[in-house]
């Protein structure tokens, strides 16, 4: 099951999130044949994705986050909205070789020389847009950073998949944030329990993200506040893919089915194709 816990801390000066997206990753790895490098900066991506989507306000609130470190994976992008996400990676296919610790190289996959975008459309006149430069491309950190510089948010971020031959066996992570009065002394602890989380994905694996929540935050004046559901989900659909081939315009749409005989439009989310013939266009046209 994918989801995310949320508790409050020191009688609610600080707050956490707990976040599992096991299962979503193992679907990301079936529809885009992600390699296991993929899958891990995928799979922190929709960790980050789950944060952001399970702290929007409305269910009409989307977003969408792009990370783009130039690195060999290229971009990764995750979208959603309403507890539903859906993300992907440029080149799914790209492997590096492991680490020196034995850790899947994911910053250098991603690479740093970047920037992290944040787009939320609360339902404003103007959507929100946060960016900041990226810290190391492995995710968690470049998170944590873009809170605190774009949202203003003093927080930690640990981020982990954890991967074999078949596939994803956890992935998620915690988010601690500081609130508004919160003292030294909590702080300190706050670090001090975040160093335990150097290989989340492990715990997220040994003990489930209600586990760690239990081990290591629920005696820190805790509140249990939800306990809330996400979903793997795309929301591509033939009538945006009409109006998207509507866009090209219909003399380029006849050149280039006179070259192939069809038009082929492929979702990058979900992978789902949309052909068109002469018939299907035709149709477009009429209406
Ligand atoms: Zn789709």
């Amino acid at each position: 099951m994918n989801k995310i816990i949320k508790t409050g801390l020191f009688g609610g000066f600080a707050r956490a999130a707990f976040i599992d997206v096991t299962d979503m990753v193992n679907e990301e790895i079936k529809i885009h044949s992600l390699s296991p490098l993929a899958t891990a900066a995928l799979g922190r991506s929709l960790t980050m994705g789950a944060y952001v989507c399970a702290n929007l306000k409305s269910p009409s609130d989307t977003f969408s986050i792009t990370v783009n470190g130039g690195g060999p994976l290229g971009s990764i992008v995750i979208a959603g909205g309403d507890h539903a996400l859906r993300g992907y990676v440029d080149n799914a296919s790209v492997d590096l070789p492991l680490r020196a610790d034995g850790h899947l190289d994911v910053g250098g996959g991603v690479g740093k020389d970047g920037f992290i975008t944040v787009i939320k459309d609360l339902g404003l006149k103007e959507p929100y847009v946060g960016r900041c430069e990226l810290v190391s491309g492995e995710i968690a950190e470049d998170f944590a950073k873009y809170l605190l510089v774009s949202e203003g948010i003093k927080n930690t971020a640990a981020f982990g998949v954890k991967v074999d031959k078949n596939g994803c066996i956890a992935a998620g992570g915690v988010v601690v944030e500081a609130l508004p009065g919160i003292t030294e002394d909590m702080l300190f602890i706050l670090e001090d329990v975040m160093t335990n989380f150097s290989n989340v994905s492990d715990l997220v694996a040994e003990k489930g993200v209600k586990g760690i929540y239990d081990f290591y935050f629920s005696h820190l004046d805790a509140e249990l506040y939800a306990e809330e559901d996400l979903t793997l989900r795309c929301n591509c659909s033939q009538e945006k893919i009409d109006s998207m081939i509507k866009g090209i315009g219909k003399q380029e749409c006849e050149e280039i089915l006179a070259e192939r005989g069809y038009i082929e439009a492929v979702c990058h989310f979900c992978e789902k194709k949309y052909v068109y013939g002469k018939e299907e266009l035709d149709k477009l046209w009429e209406k």
